[in-house]
């Protein structure tokens, strides 16, 4: 078995990578670092979750060892398609140049340049940045990119799909063409296979994929809902939370709207809950990550989008609150959990909507994950009277709420916090709730005198007449749109 000392790495990196823990290098590391310490160009075929990062972290900060920077002229760069993964490539940086006086900027949108265009004046040896900043930096000549000896293009894919090639192959033109490329893609669509045949020289392409089926040391199971209400998936989830200890754990959506509706929900009954996807502002996913990594945050609602890419070890608990629509993403949610040969639970509720989806899971990851047996009380889906054509979880808006029948506000019944949280929300999170972001708050007062009208109101406007059912005379306390 190949090790990192194999590999013709100095010892200060090997003594970094010691500290960090791990024995051996992945197969991504194992053929990319020899490689590119020869000053060869790579094509590296590799998604997040391989090692890349060290794999074109390590043999940089051996080749920039040697040698000085100059103002405003950055002797490497490294472009990421989002501001999270610059961030992450910064703090990989940070963990494995410890023992080398190399420095390095980052240069992202949504946070201050002030401090960044300081640290380039001195000069730096590893420039970090999203395209768009860059460039914008290059056109205000606050950099100049003529002494570029690496460049790295990371996620090369995902750059595609955000639209930034044209900005990447202006980069490109900016740098010398004697740089070496280091150029990392999951996948190879034709528009990324044409630059790379433009920009890359000779690169040895390296292949790895990512894996089909998922690591043994991650418990698989599933929990049936044998409902279609959108509701359903809500209560299970909430009762399977209950029954575990958990220190962290991702909830995965497939849609945007259903990430905030079952973060907003999960809040609404005392959990510790935030959600990210990328409709959210940068500064509050950037500082709903960081309360995740802490600690200070226990559960994060999130997109696939949104997740991908994103470096957080140790993750206890994965929860699929749906079938992903690509097996493969399955694969890549779970595996979010289990991670440095820790082990992991991984958890899906399987409605009979997710049937399909289902199937193309187990195919592909060949077992059968466990069926939970979980006494779930279901009984609130029954006792709501059902509005038609409300089945979609679609988040209604304020608007439609307050002009909708007073009676039929509980049909939000589950937003409400009628059950006793396992785990309160920290009073002082950092990350403000996500109602309180998104949703204009009302003032406490209105809301009370608002609920005991409506009450009120109910027995005059209900179709239930005087058999009106005794839930939807409880005072309500609407805390956010859901
Ligand atoms: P990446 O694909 O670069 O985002 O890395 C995925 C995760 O694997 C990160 O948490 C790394 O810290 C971790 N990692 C990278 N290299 C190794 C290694 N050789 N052994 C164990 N974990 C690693």
């Amino acid at each position: 078995m190949t090790k990192f000392t194999d590999l013709g790495l100095g010892a200060e990196v090997l003594k970094a990578i010691a500290e960090t823990g791990y024995d051996t290098p992945t197969a991504i590391q194992e053929q990319a670092i020899p490689v590119a310490l020869t000053g060869l160009d790579v094509l590296g075929i590799a998604q997040t979750g391989t090692g890349k990062t060290a794999a074109f972290t390590l043999p940089m900060i051996e080749r920039l060892a040697a040698g000085r920077s100059k103002a405003r002229m950055p002797r490497s760069i490294v472009l990421a398609p989002t501001r999270e993964l610059a961030d992450q490539v910064a703090e990989a940086f940070e963990k494995y140049a410890k023992y080398h006086k190399l420095n390095w900027a980052l240069l992202i949108g949504g946070v201050s340049m002030a401090d960044q265009v300081a640290k380039l004046d001195k000069g730096v040896d590893v420039l970090i940045c999203t395209p768009g900043r860059l460039l914008d930096l290059f056109e205000r000549s606050k950099v100049l990119l003529t002494g570029v000896q690496i460049m790295v293009v990371d996620e090369a894919d995902r750059m595609l799909d955000m639209g930034f090639i044209p900005d990447i192959e202006r980069i490109f033109k900016l740098t010398p063409p004697t740089r070496q490329t280091l150029f990392f893609s999951a996948t190879m669509p034709p528009e990324i296979t044409r630059l790379t045949t433009q920009f890359l020289r000779n690169p040895v392409r390296i292949e790895v994929s990512r894996p089909a089926s998922t690591n043994e040391n991650i418990t698989q199971y599933v929990l049936r809902v044998p409902h279609k209400d959108p509701r359903a998936k809500r209560i299970a989830l909430r009762a399977l939370l209950k029954t575990l200890d958990i220190k962290n754990g991702i909830v995965f959506c497939n849609r945007k709207t259903d990430v905030d509706i079952v973060a907003k929900s999960l809040t609404a009954h005392g959990f510790n809950a935030a959600p990210i996807h990328g409709d959210l502002d940068q500064a509050l996913r950037m500082r709903t990550l960081d309360s995740f990594r802490k600690g200070d945050l226990t559960l994060l609602v999130a997109s696939d989008v949104a997740a991908r890419g994103l470096d957080i070890p140790d993750v206890g608990h994965v929860f699929n609150f749906d079938v992903s629509h690509h097996a493969d993403d399955y694969v890549h949610r779970v595996g979010r959990t289990g991670r440095a040969g820790r082990s992991g639970e991984a958890y899906l509720l399987l409605s009979p909507a997710d049937e399909k989806n289902y199937d193309k899971v187990v195919k592909l990851i060949k077992k059968d994950p466990a069926v939970l047996e979980l006494d779930v009380d279901y009984s609130a889906l029954s006792e709501s009277p059902r509005q038609p054509g409300r089945e979609s979880s679609k988040p209604r808006t304020r608007k439609d709420r307050d002009h909708a029948p007073k009676g039929k506000r509980d049909f939000e019944a589950d937003m409400q916090p009628i059950e006793k949280p396992v785990k309160p929300a920290k009073k002082e999170a950092p990350t403000p709730a996500p109602e309180a972001i998104e949703t204009r708050p009302e003032k406490p007062a209105r809301r009370e005198k608002k609920s005991e009208k409506s009450t009120d109101k109910q027995r005059v406007e209900s179709p239930f007449g005087d058999h009106m059912p005794a839930f939807l005379l409880r005072p309500v306390v609407i805390k956010a749109d859901s």
